[in-house]
């Protein structure tokens, strides 16, 4: 048996197989989700491979992580007409206060006045 301390819950637990990092599936979904294997997009946008029931993953079944923090803030999903801004401009920095949610329509006009100063 090997010992480890779960990632998510951080209790101790045993387990016989190698590279365990959480204590149940509850926990590790939980993990992967917010901790789990990151995908980084050309243009710096982090996506992360959320739960399964998360409604609107893209087609490789990944979420922008900018959006997952929101979402676990507000307590609710993002809808289609959402869109998560880094007030840096750093899409990779995604910290609750560097990110604000929008609609669609407030983005594109708060980033065509921007570039029109
Ligand atoms: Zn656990
Ligand atoms: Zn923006």
């Amino acid at each position: 048996m090997y010992k480890y301390i779960c990632r998510y819950c951080k209790k101790p637990f045993e387990h016989q197989n190698k590279n365990r990092q959480c204590c149940s599936r509850t926990c590790e979904g939980q993990y992967k989700r917010y901790n789990g294997p990151l995908f980084i997009w050309k243009e710096g946008y982090c996506f992360m491979l959320p739960d399964i029931s998360h409604p609107r993953k893209n087609r490789f079944g990944r979420v922008l992580r900018s959006h997952l923090i929101m979402e676990q803030s507000l307590g609710r999903y993002l809808t289609k007409n959402e869109v998560v801004h880094h007030k840096d401009k750093k899409m990779w920095h995604d910290i609750e206060e560097n990110l604000v949610v929008m609609t669609r329509g407030e983005h594109t006009s708060f980033h065509n006045k921007e570039r029109y100063k």
